[in-house]
């Protein structure tokens, strides 16, 4: 009776400095065979341990603005001095696979999405408090304490954007995190604006065959 889009999800999930976004995808993508990450590309530096093509398509500056040229990106940003971009072509490709694609940006990026597919689900991941995010910065243990205060700056700075989300998941306990955002997905899928086609058999037809072919009408509804 009701047909709906089998078109994928398209998922934009931006987080505030040490909410454990990325940890909160992987989860994600790890419980879901029907989900896809796209990946980005950037111009910054492979970190240990990340890999080509996994985290990200790692390119220079020059090969990344290249790009930019032939308008290879739905949308890019700089961040921190370096590009971030998403490609046009892959996140076309994965839509028609019909499974949900998920773009890990930043909020400029999340904007520019908006714009382009206005039923773009966006999903702002929060720490639980500010507590919480000081005591996560300090464990990495990586930084000095002027980076520590800048970070930390940084992610109260970005808390003031979860307006422009759809959704709020906080991430105090990782898998109610992952859990919400199924469940944000799953709703989703039932969305009236997925509704392709709405048809309804022949009224007249139906009634006939219940009422007279059963002979219903003789039945129940005789007046003697
Ligand atoms: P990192 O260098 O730590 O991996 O990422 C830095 C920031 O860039 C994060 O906020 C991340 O979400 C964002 N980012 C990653 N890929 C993209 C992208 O393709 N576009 C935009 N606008 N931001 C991105």
């Amino acid at each position: 009776m009701i047909k709906t889009s089998k078109t994928g999800e398209l998922i934009v999930i931006s987080g505030t400095t040490c909410a454990g976004k990325d940890t909160v995808v992987k989860t994600l993508l790890s419980r879901r065979n029907d989900m896809k990450l796209a990946v980005s590309y950037t111009s910054r530096p492979m970190r240990d341990g990340e890999v080509d093509g996994v985290d990200y398509y790692f390119v220079t500056k020059e090969q990344f603005e290249d790009k930019i040229k032939n308008d290879d990106f739905l949308e890019y940003a700089e961040v921190h001095g370096n590009y971030y971009g998403t490609p046009k072509a892959e996140v076309k490709d994965l839509l028609e696979t019909g499974k949900d694609i998920i773009l890990v940006i930043d909020v400029k990026g999340a904007e520019q999405i908006k714009k382009l597919f206005p039923s773009v689900i966006l999903i702002f991941v929060m720490a639980p408090s500010m507590e919480e995010v000081k005591r996560r910065i300090i464990s990495r243990g990586k930084e000095t304490a002027d980076q520590i205060i800048k970070r930390f700056q940084t992610a109260y700075n970005e808390i003031n954007e979860y307006h422009k989300y759809n959704y709020v998941v906080v991430n105090d306990i990782l898998d109610d995190a992952v859990n919400k955002i199924e469940a944000i997905l799953l709703a989703s899928k039932c969305r009236v604006d997925r509704i392709e086609e709405v048809s309804v058999e022949n009224q007249e037809e139906i009634i006939h065959e219940f009422l007279v072919d059963k002979e219903f009408v003789n039945e129940k509804m005789e007046i003697k």
